[in-house]
């Protein structure tokens, strides 16, 4: 009877190991928050209508670090920041100080951005919107020295917190996010356009303590932080700021972080006042709360992370081209007009530009696709309907904002998330018509490094 007993106890235990990894391994999680708001007044970022730096703060901007660590030893550390995008130089900086002092691998940091415009000016993204005296070029770049030791700094602290954690992912929806690509007689002008396609999906990553008690909360949207105008002079992180911050004070202790999804051509509709960008967080943070409370699909490990970065290829274009903006009375044209000469006098006219592409799995379970730049929303919904069998967190604005990403879509349509961005971004633009077959191409890439099965077809099923 005894033997028989053991013997059932050992079965048992056969039988658990070799269902999989699930029981037998577990995720450490570690989550911080540092602050990161501007020193006063500062020049803000997203709008070229702003003629004089911020009066004022109506809420701090945080920069907020989750670190996983599964039994073997692989990480991921996911960094979101209340910022309008990274650029490349910040990212790329951060990324080496990471792997030197934290031994975590480029592939496996994910840096992203809200997209707040109510944040300051981070160089050199946008950089084509400022005509900086020496004094703000000094403060700017001072605070982008700053910006990366903080970075640094928050995912130290995060890789510190490291503790056993039960992860869990489900999905909710808010309908304020609406598709901005507005068609006129003149072409396509941001506006709103009921027609045009959207992603409400509310991703909602849960990271709990082995008690039970929320530690953290990862959660995305696919809409512009827009809510405020390029007349609004105040620090803050808009509709995400609100939500994160909402979160945060109902669970005391749990940090809140929010991730931008490809919300490229989405703008918050109605938009403009600040009690709009307060009752779209409270929208986003009550869907998630409510998500929470809801029975969520439990996340295992391992952790597989893989990135890869490629080159997006511009139409072509002659010097003549800008030699004529540089001749125009567009003030933002001449100064992306004189960034194009210069490369041109110094030998390399820009042609492309880099684009990095990422993906973390975590177990069969809970897929995020990391894309640099402002994805429009075709990318998340081709995404999703391409890897259909896979659980998807798809997000943009991760590890180098260099300007709009069009679908080709988009692209033939042209308007400003295809072209007049560019200007902006200090882009020659627009990209050739290949650029959403090259993304998708290197985002199959490290979905598959990752572990995801894509079906063949998958390219030819585009409709
Ligand atoms: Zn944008």
């Amino acid at each position: 009877m005894k033997t028989r007993t053991w013997t059932r106890r050992a079965l048992a235990l056969v039988l658990v190991t070799a269902c999989g990894p699930a029981l037998a391994a577990d995720f450490q999680a570690g989550v911080a928050r540092v602050k990161i708001t501007p020193p006063q007044p500062f020049w803000m970022s997203g709008y070229a209508a702003r003629t004089h730096p911020s009066d004022g703060i109506y809420q701090d901007l945080w920069a907020k670090a989750l670190a996983l660590r599964d039994d073997d030893g692989h990480q991921a550390v996911l960094v979101t920041t209340d910022l309008i995008g990274l650029p490349r130089a910040i990212s790329d900086e951060v990324a080496d100080r990471v792997r030197t002092r934290f031994k975590v691998e480029r592939e496996a940091l994910v840096l992203s951005s809200s997209h707040t415009h109510c944040g300051p000016a981070v160089r050199k993204n946008l950089a084509v919107l400022y005509d900086f005296n020496e004094e703000d070029r000094r403060r700017v770049d001072a605070y982008g020295a700053e910006l990366v030791d903080r970075l640094v700094e928050v995912v130290g602290k995060a890789l510190e917190d490291l503790a056993p954690a039960q992860l869990s992912v489900g999905h909710g929806s808010v309908g304020f996010a609406a598709n901005r690509r507005g068609f006129t007689p003149e072409g396509v002008r941001i506006g709103v356009n009921p027609n045009g396609p959207v992603d409400h999906d509310v991703p909602v990553l849960k990271v709990a303590g082995k008690n039970g008690s929320l530690r953290a909360v990862l959660f995305g949207y696919a809409c512009h932080n827009t809510t405020l105008g390029g007349d609004f002079y105040k620090i803050g992180g808009d509709y995400a700021g609100f939500a994160q911050a909402e979160l945060e004070q109902a669970h005391p202790g749990a940090i809140a972080l929010f991730m931008m999804l490809c919300g490229g051509d989405q703008n918050p509709n109605p938009r403009g006042t600040l009690e709009h960008a307060q009752q779209y967080g409270q929208a986003l943070a009550a869907e998630v709360g409510r998500v929470l409370g809801t029975k969520l699909l439990p996340v295992r490990p391992p952790i597989r992370t893989a990135q890869e970065v490629v080159a997006l290829d511009f139409a072509p274009h002659t010097r003549a081209t800008f030699e004529q903006e540089a001749a125009g009375t567009d003030v933002f044209r001449q100064r992306r007009a004189r960034l194009m000469l210069a490369a041109c006098d110094e030998g390399k006219p820009v042609r492309q530009t880099p684009y990095p592409v990422q993906a973390v799995r975590l177990g069969g379970d809970l897929t995020l696709l990391a894309l640099g730049g402002e994805p429009v929303v075709d990318y998340a919904l081709r995404a999703k309907r391409e890897l259909a069998g896979e659980n998807l967190i798809v997000a943009g604005y991760c590890n180098d904002v260099m300007c709009y990403i069009p679908s080709r879509r988009v692209l033939q349509e042209g308007g400003y998330e295809a072209v007049d961005n560019m200007i902006y971004y200090g882009q020659p633009g627009p990209f050739t018509e290949s650029v959403e077959e090259t993304v998708f191409a290197a985002l199959r890439r490290v979905a598959e490094r990752v572990g995801v099965v894509a079906p063949r077809s998958a390219a030819a099923s585009r409709p």
